[in-house]
């Protein structure tokens, strides 16, 4: 079964967040699709994809980690990770799918079988910065975020730095909380806890902002909200700073989203510096590697619990795996985005309860509509739309409900 065709996508029905998904075509006319979406990096996706077209045309579509280790060690001077691990994880995940298919079978048989009978969620209320209304608001979505039946939410409440101090904020340096920072903090997490109740699960991601001192400053004053996890408390790139925050919080600590690859999680892993991990399928190298990096973690006792802010065809992916995965926590998902989800895919999710229930359909079990690909088919770079007015009904992001 030879590979004929590989073609990225772009595609923005949800204001905001162009999805990168990836079409592979074989010569026995099964298609499979996978996805890289990366927010801030759509363009530069988009041509690696189209570069990766030279690697993978021809090949046996049915040799998937072939595939995978081909790419990574010709393109292993860029370090494989990061850039390289989310082009192999669009192609990955659209292999598996035409495996599946092929098949007959859905992806989580292939991969061993279920060892559950449906993969729980954790979803979001609204972050501080996501132009909310306040911790009253943030209170009430997390009130009915748990009576729509979800058991776990996540939240960010730290606010941005302003003022004379505000050089200490912004993408382009390590922030620094201050005392009024944290306070407010405390505050939303404390009206979230206060609706919710004691016993509900929550979460407080850091998004790797801070400096190792407010780090362990906000995990302390939050302690008594008790946290699953602190997730991403400071930037990444250091595992003995990583280790300095771990030897003096007493919060649960989750990181993965910024990893790559088995190799970013072996130190992490072999030195037990986080509580739990949470790699994306969509970019730490696919279901082969989330497969493999889950493994890992359940040598160490660790739990895995998939990062997932994209689109349907990478919570499709991480399901599959979550399926086979023993040492699962929950898959992640932003619930809000499921009715744009179903303009997208063919079937929707069966989602119930805080929850996805697998399918019997073979592969990743969805089909995207590639008529509303087309429709809300945007330029890679501008994110301009091609075929519709920005204006049209798409043009709101709903990271919040
Ligand atoms: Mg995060």
């Amino acid at each position: 079964m030879k590979i004929t065709n590989v073609t990225p996508h772009v595609t923005m029905p949800l204001g905001g967040q162009p999805w990168l998904f990836v079409e592979v075509e074989t010569d026995e006319g099964i298609t499979g699709v996978g996805e890289c979406s990366d927010y801030r990096s759509t363009g530069l996706l988009y041509r690696g994809i189209e570069w990766i077209k030279r690697e993978v045309v021809g090949e046996d579509a049915r040799n998937i980690e072939n595939i995978w280790q081909t790419i990574f060690h010709t393109f292993d001077d860029l370090n494989g990770r990061g850039f390289v691990s989310h082009l192999i994880s669009g192609i990955d995940i659209a292999l598996w799918d035409i495996k599946g298919k092929a098949l007959g079978e859905p992806i989580y048989q292939l991969l061993g079988g279920p060892v559950r009978e449906r993969v729980p969620l954790y979803t979001h209320v609204q972050d501080w910065n996501s132009d909310a209304g306040g911790p009253d608001v943030a209170a009430k979505a997390a009130l009915a975020t748990k009576e729509a039946g979800f058991q776990a939410i996540k939240t960010d409440p730290f606010p941005t730095q302003e003022g004379p101090d505000a050089g200490f904020s912004g993408p382009a340096e390590v922030e620094r909380l201050t005392p009024e920072n944290i306070r407010k903090s405390v505050e939303w997490m404390d009206a979230i806890r206060g609706a919710v109740g004691p016993d509900y699960e929550l979460m407080v991601d850091a998004h790797a902002r801070f400096d190792v001192a407010s780090a362990i400053e906000a995990a302390r004053a939050l302690e008594h909200i008790n946290l699953t996890w602190l997730e991403e408390p400071i930037h990444v790139e250091n595992h003995n700073a990583l280790r300095q925050v771990r030897e003096n919080v007493r919060v649960p600590l989750c990181i993965g989203e910024r990893h790559f690859t088995r190799w970013d999680y072996t130190e992490i892993l072999n030195s037990r510096l986080v509580d739990y991990i949470m790699p994306d399928v969509a970019w730490c190298g696919g279901i082969s590697e989330l497969r493999r990096i889950a493994a890992m973690a359940e040598a160490q006792h660790i739990r895995i619990s998939p990062h997932d802010a994209l689109g349907p065809v990478a919570i499709a992916a991480g399901f599959q795996v979550c399926m086979t995965t023993p040492n699962l926590y929950r898959q992640e998902c932003v619930h809000t985005w499921f009715d744009v989800f179903e303009k997208l895919i063919d079937p929707m999710f069966d989602v119930r309860d805080g929850s996805i229930y697998p399918s019997d359909r073979p592969g990743l079990g969805i089909e995207l509509d590639m008529d509303a690909v087309e429709r809300y088919r945007v330029d890679p770079d501008t994110r301009e739309f091609l075929n519709i007015d920005a204006a049209d009904e798409t043009a709101t992001d709903r990271w919040i409900q």
